[in-house]
């Protein structure tokens, strides 16, 4: 089995799972999820978020990081033939990008919408 190389450069990371649960040590991190041209879920870390570019959400399922721009574009499933992305433009990650569905309904999840808001207008041009 090939896995996709981890965050390899700054070493902040380690590999494959054990990344994602030093990120889940952390605490601040959560889960979110993408139905974009496919669907995915990943752990955003918002404490790696310091530029927009910033790998910070990291694939539940290949273990891969991403920055936001480039994770509501990744995907392991082929698109839903009956969901139509009529004017799909990544650079609106903001409007793709959800908080993990097992969050709703639980007491989580008004403060982690709250965290997602102030991550999405962290870089956004007033
Ligand atoms: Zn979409
Ligand atoms: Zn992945």
């Amino acid at each position: 089995l090939l896995r996709p190389r981890t965050f390899p450069q700054n070493g902040s990371f380690l590999p494959g799972k054990n990344a994602l649960a030093q990120l889940k040590e952390t605490g601040s991190a959560f889960e979110v999820e993408h139905e974009c041209l496919g669907k995915c879920q990943g752990l955003f870390a918002p404490q790696f978020y310091l530029a927009p570019d910033d790998p910070c959400i990291q694939c539940l399922e290949c273990y891969g990081m991403f920055s936001p721009q480039t994770f509501v574009m990744h995907s392991h499933r082929s698109p839903d033939k009956r969901t139509c992305h009529w004017g799909f433009e990544s650079a609106k990650w903001h409007c793709y990008l959800h908080i993990n569905q097992k969050y709703l309904g639980t007491s989580e999840e008004r403060e982690l919408k709250h965290l997602l808001e102030e991550m999405k207008e962290k870089f956004s041009e007033k």
